[in-house]
């Protein structure tokens, strides 16, 4: 749609403004040189690992800040809760007041955008463009995601009280699970129930064994050859692969892929950072180098970076090297005529669901039994492992899924017709919830998502699982069902966004997309 002269040039300036009230928000967290001291005694049951590399002070106490590899395995590890609380508060004040300016600015601007396209709200004009089409879809699914997450979320902080009475000593009546709880209680449980340590499981995924595992299973899902080739890299650490059909394979719709020329000559490649080293993004993300167009030609490039452990990986590792990858196919197996079309290019709601399909091929016996070519040494997965790993995966989900409801449901109605303030909207939406809001707490000055370009896409996380563990269905209960993998290639991987993701996902089913499975997901056990 567009805009008579005099709102387009609003538009332009409000886009503006926009832009650098987001780069303001992300540098007001990224900057706050906020540090914490806690004692010795204060950080008990932290990883030595972890004691050995942090800071200290002329006192000797421990020195922390608000980085994710200081922050999280306290929060997880530490066994004073007055230590976690003291933590907990700063971290959720780490946006620092100004960001809650900044973010009532962002929504009263994204108000106006709406208003210049005679929109009721930023939602309607966010949502036209995705696979939900409206605000009332989302809101819709968000109401049967409460019906199920509610208690799942409850009976999952009943078993964390319980942990907690145990441990403390207190009666379950006052062990009550405090934010600052939550993530200690669960480890402990994870450890107790189903004898499962992410750090010990390590050495049953080595890392480059791992990475080979992952492109074997790919391999014969989709009916590809990876090959290593020289090219020019940025890094002595990285990788780059040619990816070629398999002999004999005629994996796309399109007849050229078929053909033997295919088989010989490279459909694309993927460059491979594997490793931390300094100055290097410290997030796991994949990205395309370039787009695909099978008009002029063009070979598609994805890159997949990481900052995995030499050594090993752990469980979420192996989770997370498989979502990258998922976005690394989509890119690279994208066969579109028009470079606009092509890999992930798809609809915002719909990008995450390849991907998150891909993390199942993590804890399935089908695939983790292809390990054993690939891992030399390294002690067996075995059928027990494996349920554990999927029992103690599932454990939690009504914790996980009840803040996920609450962040899209934040995130919906600050793009609402009324949005009001973001403080009060928060407080009163936190305050509703089963764990409640904390006074003095800012947590939406540190919501980053709402502040860039997420903003009424936030349940697209949520929207797009429930496709993936739809699309997952298919596969039944062989995971590495080459006929339905080449299918998967063929309807949905190549065809990038020359349709709409409905209508794609609904040929590949054969039927409606329906959220069954992703309901009994997030209800758990
Ligand atoms: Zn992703």
């Amino acid at each position: 749609m567009s805009l008579p002269p005099a709102k387009r040039e609003r538009f332009r300036e409000i886009s503006e403004r926009l832009t650098e009230l987001g780069q303001e928000f992300a540098k007001n967290i990224r900057e706050n040189t906020t540090r914490l001291q806690f004692t010795v005694e204060e950080c008990d049951g932290l990883p030595q690992s972890w004691l050995d590399r942090v800071p200290r002070d002329d006192d000797g106490n421990v020195v922390v800040s608000f980085d994710y590899p200081d922050y999280v395995p306290f929060i997880m590890n530490a066994r004073n809760e007055e230590a976690r609380r003291r933590y907990w508060f700063a971290y959720t004040n780490r946006g620092t007041p100004r960001n809650l300016e900044v973010l009532d600015e962002i929504v009263a601007l994204r108000k106006e955008i709406a208003d210049l396209y005679e929109v009721p709200s930023f939602a309607h004009y966010v949502t036209k463009r995705n696979m939900v089409e409206t605000p009332e879809t989302v809101n819709r699914f968000l109401t049967e995601v409460r019906n199920v997450v509610t208690q799942a979320e409850l009976r999952d902080l009943g078993a964390l009280a319980e942990l907690k009475a145990e441990m403390t000593g207190l009666p379950v009546e006052q062990a009550r699970i405090q934010r600052w709880d939550a993530a200690f209680y669960r480890e402990r449980l994870r450890e107790q129930r189903y004898a499962i340590d992410q750090e010990a499981l390590r050495k049953y995924f080595p890392t480059p064994a791992m990475v080979a595992w992952m492109l074997d299973v790919t391999s014969r899902l989709y009916g590809l050859r990876f090959e290593r080739a020289t090219v020019p890299l940025w890094h002595e650490d990285v990788i780059y692969l040619d990816v070629f059909n398999a002999g004999g394979v005629r994996a796309s719709s399109r007849a050229s892929e078929g053909a033997p020329e295919a088989r010989t000559t490279p459909i694309g490649g993927i460059y491979l950072d594997l490793y931390p080293r300094d100055g290097k993004y410290k997030h796991a993300a994949a990205w395309p180098v370039r787009g695909v167009s099978a008009r002029t030609g063009r070979k598609p490039i994805s890159a997949l970076v990481t900052n995995f452990n030499r050594e090993g990986l752990t469980h979420d590792e192996v989770e997370t090297l498989l979502h990258e990858f998922g976005h690394v196919l989509h890119g690279v197996l994208s066969n579109t005529y028009y470079l606009a079309h092509s890999g992930t290019s798809v609809e915002r709601d719909f990008v995450e669901a390849p991907s998150q399909m891909y993390e199942e091929w993590a804890s399935r016996v089908e695939s983790l039994a292809l390990l054993r070519t690939h891992v030399g040494d390294a002690p067996a997965i075995d059928e027990s492992l494996v349920q554990r790993l999927r029992a103690s995966n599932k454990f939690g989900a009504g914790v996980d899924y009840g803040r996920q409801l609450l962040y899209a449901s934040f995130d919906m109605a600050l793009a609402s017709e009324n949005p009001g303030r973001t403080l009060d909207v928060w407080s009163l939406m936190e305050g509703a919830t089963p764990m409640g809001y904390v006074d003095g707490t800012q947590f939406p000055g540190t919501f980053e998502h709402i502040a860039s370009g997420y903003a009424a896409g936030y349940y697209g996380y949520m929207w797009a699982k429930a496709i993936a563990l739809d699309l997952l269905s298919a596969f039944g209960a062989d995971i590495m069902n080459d006929e339905v993998g080449r299918r998967f290639r063929t309807m949905i991987l190549s065809r990038g966004s020359e349709e709409p993701a409905r209508v794609m996902v609904e040929r590949f089913l054969e039927r409606p997309v329906a959220s069954d499975a992703f309901f009994v997901h997030i209800g758990g056990e």
